[in-house]
């Protein structure tokens, strides 16, 4: 009895050891909420991403070898689901997650003025995507008015509204969307929250 009293207590503590040994948090999923801005940036790489030329999905997709975080992947087709099903059928994902080198090759063909610091993008959070529309442009196709009416409903954010600008530092992007999951897209859509606004509550 005394033998197996010491194996117990060993393997206690050999655990805790290796607990307190584990790198970061890598291979959790990425917290919905995280805010990456021009003085938040993302040490942390998504683990569950997949393509979305792969599925079967509802929208067109830019190229084929965009990715986006599994949730976020299902909540966007159910939404363009739901669009389609009210004769909005002209979405196209342009862009989704991107790699610090990936977002270090934009900004330097694009410069400071068009994209962000690699490390400080939310492409990089696999939550975020450009969507557009394959008829015009977002801020006058019906498909950028109904995503700012109901993306919401689907665990989305317009990231970067007209009149949040002095908040998020970013100009107005009809077209760019930010994964946070329900309950939050709703209280900030009711609230008129940004997410600085949001988490900072
Ligand atoms: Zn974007």
């Amino acid at each position: 009895m005394k033998k197996i009293a010491i194996l117990i207590l060993l393997l206690a503590i050999g655990s805790s050891w290796y607990m307190k040994q584990k790198p970061s948090t890598t291979d959790e999923p990425i917290d919905q909420l995280v805010l990456v801005n021009q003085k938040n940036p993302l040490n942390h790489v998504p683990t569950d991403l997949i393509n979305l030329f792969e599925q079967q999905r509802s929208y067109d997709v830019f190229t084929s070898d965009i990715t986006l975080s599994a949730r976020v992947a299902e909540a966007l087709e159910q939404m363009i689901q739901d669009a389609s099903a009210q004769g909005l059928s002209h979405f196209i994902v342009m862009s989704g997650y991107r790699s610090f080198e990936q977002q270090q090759a934009l900004y330097e063909e694009m410069g400071a003025a068009y994209a962000m610091k690699p490390g400080y993008s939310e492409h990089h959070t696999g939550l975020a995507l450009d969507i557009g529309s394959t008829e015009t442009t977002m801020d006058v196709a019906p498909e950028g008015k109904w995503i700012a009416d109901n993306a919401w409903r689907y665990g989305f954010i317009l990231r970067y509204p007209a009149d949040k600008v002095a908040i998020t530092g970013i100009e107005y992007e009809p077209w760019h969307l930010r994964f946070v999951g329900l309950p939050h897209s709703q209280q900030m859509f009711e609230q008129n929250l940004a997410l600085e606004e949001y988490v900072a509550k």
